[in-house]
């Protein structure tokens, strides 16, 4: 995670930094797993529930050294670091006639979550229609600001600070 020490608290103000909070689709009794792993791309759903070995962190009390383990987990249950390090890199993972809020949430995921203000999503956006005319991308900025503020399905919210001791 990058730091964040150009974040602002004002709402209204472009540079509002957005993410996925995870903790709203707690609220809302809705599972941010299968949410997001419904967004991933053939391989990846065809492999989900398969076991697969990943290397965790032991810290050792004894001698205070930090070695590796493994453990057997489910693919996939992780399913937004499996966004970033491969399905958001295949070529229809943001097409052209997807719904706006859609592919802003697909930016954030492809980021790992980090949090971003509207106008770089908006130039990640870019990347994914090299004609330029797709509707998220020649939407006013401020139509799209207020789409996501209306956000009652993504739970993408501002990103705010802790308070500063
Ligand atoms: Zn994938």
């Amino acid at each position: 995670m990058q730091d964040t020490d150009m974040v602002q608290r004002d709402d209204s103000d472009e540079q509002t930094p957005y993410h996925i909070d995870e903790s709203w689709f707690e609220e809302n009794d809705f599972s941010f797993e299968s949410f997001v792993q419904s967004r991933m791309c053939s391989e990846c759903q065809a492999r989900l529930g398969e076991e697969v070995e990943e290397r965790y962190t032991v810290l050792n009390k004894k001698t205070g050294r930090a070695t590796f383990d493994f453990r057997k987990v489910p693919y996939g249950s992780s399913p937004a670091a499996v966004i970033r390090d491969c399905c958001s890199k295949k070529k229809d993972y943001i097409l052209p006639d997807m719904a706006t809020l859609e592919a802003v949430f697909r930016v954030y995921l492809a980021h790992g979550n980090q949090p971003m203000p509207l106008d770089h999503v908006r130039e990640q956006l870019g990347d994914w229609c090299p004609g330029g005319g797709c509707q998220w991308l020649i939407l006013p900025m401020a139509s799209l600001e207020r789409l996501v503020q209306n956000d009652r399905f993504y739970g993408i919210r501002p990103h705010l600070l802790p308070t500063a001791a």
